[in-house]
């Protein structure tokens, strides 16, 4: 009898197969968490490769050329996502996010965003379909994607300064061709752009100011700058509780500089606290996902690029969901109905909530597996 062989990648973290319930209601979009909380998002990793090496995220040292990204077999073709985010709209979700590793390294995405694009709500509603990038490639790629029906783009940028960005990105990228594609993704159309900044101590804290000032003489109002704490995701990055300056801080160094006035929070689940300019000049965003937990509302789901369903960034375990869109039951393909079933048992006994208590310094925030890595599951 031949050996079955399993690539090493696809068993880096443990994810297990989901039970399928018979006789499960249809879904009908009031799912709910055994913490009352609904499913709204899902984010979608298409790649765990990236063209650039962020420290806090890819260190090189680790994800090096010996480093085995998932091989292309391993990979949701976009069929797959489509039809697994189909369900999971059936669900109740609402907005859809690509994410990676970088996700315009995956080649033709665009055609995904299409597919996605052309999925409706039970009530004939499109969804919220938006992307996160490192914005190396936007450039080239904004019109493809604006044309395929994606409707806005959150760019990563952590400094304005060239030697600081290229260090951060430690493949020494320049910082002037991710201005120049969010310039051109603000051209094209896509609308509201934001870009997301994780603000390290002691590494661009220095570039909170100039980083805002640039982005309001340069892009105006329509483009958003958000601060993000430097989180402990993955067990990569060496992260320490020093290393991480709180948004209280980067609210009063803003405020100092252009003042600022709280705005309320434009949807239930938002992470983002936000803040305008009190002259007009567009607003900022802070992210305190490390002093201020948000799980209480926490709505998200994240599929990974070979299809495991993660119940929380910090997670260790998953659920195979690529088991069910690729296996058989007693023969038979799995129904959507069956996949349905099978995803809204994971969520009803979802209690995930890991900065909450970390926040409370539980020892049950200390997960014993293995965390997924950021690169892998995207943000
Ligand atoms: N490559 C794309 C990018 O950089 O936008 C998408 C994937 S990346 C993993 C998604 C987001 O996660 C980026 O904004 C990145 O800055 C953020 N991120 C990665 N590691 C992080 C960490 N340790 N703490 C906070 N944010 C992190
Ligand atoms: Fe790549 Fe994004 Fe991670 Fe940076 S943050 S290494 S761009 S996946
Ligand atoms: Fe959601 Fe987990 Fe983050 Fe809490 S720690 S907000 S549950 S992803």
């Amino acid at each position: 009898m031949g050996e079955t062989i399993i690539p090493l990648a696809d068993l880096r973290y443990a994810a297990a197969l989901p039970p399928v319930p018979a006789d499960a209601p249809a879904p009908n979009g009031l799912l709910s968490d055994r913490l009352g909380r609904a499913l709204r998002d899902l984010r979608i990793s298409v790649t765990d490769r990236c063209n650039f090496r962020c420290t806090y995220c890819m260190p090189k040292e680790l994800f090096d050329a010996n480093y085995k990204f998932l091989p292309q077999s391993s990979l949701l073709s976009f069929e797959e996502i489509t039809r697994t985010a189909r369900i999971f709209v059936a669900h109740g979700v609402r907005k859809l996010r690509l994410t990676g590793g970088e996700p315009l390294l995956r080649k033709h995405v665009e055609d995904l965003v299409a597919m996605l694009a052309a999925l409706r709500t039970p009530d004939g509603e499109a969804l919220d379909i938006t992307l996160t990038t490192n914005g190396s490639v936007l450039a080239r790629k904004a019109q493809a994607l604006k044309d395929a029906g994606l409707q806005r783009v959150t760019v990563s940028l952590d400094a304005l300064d060239d030697d600081t960005f290229r260090r951060m990105n430690d493949v020494d990228f320049p910082v002037a061709d991710v201005l120049e594609g969010i310039a051109v993704a603000q051209a094209v159309g896509l609308a509201p752009i934001k870009i997301n900044m994780v603000v390290k101590r002691g590494t661009n804290e220095g570039q909170i100011v100039p980083l805002a000032r640039h982005v309001r003489d340069r892009f105006g109002p329509g483009v958003v700058l958000r601060f993000i704490e430097y989180m402990d995701v993955g067990a990569s990055n060496g992260w320490r509780m020093d290393e991480v300056l709180p948004s209280a801080q980067v609210v009063q160094a803003i405020d100092r500089v252009f003042p600022l006035q709280a705005l309320q929070a434009s949807a239930p689940g938002e992470t983002a606290e936000r803040w305008a300019y009190r002259d007009g000049g567009g607003e900022i965003g802070v992210i305190s996902s490390v002093t201020q937990a948000f799980c209480q509302d926490c709505n998200r789901a994240r599929l990974s690029t070979e299809g495991k369903l993660f119940l929380c960034l910090f997670a260790g375990r998953g659920h195979d969901l690529r088991a069910l869109l690729r296996g058989t039951l007693e023969g038979q393909a799995y129904s959507d109905a069956q996949i349905a079933a099978a995803i809204g048992l994971i969520w009803s006994e979802r209690e995930d909530r890991y900065s909450e208590l970390r926040a409370a310094q539980s020892p049950a925030a200390d997960p014993a597996e293995r965390r997924v890595e950021m690169h892998y599951i995207g943000g």
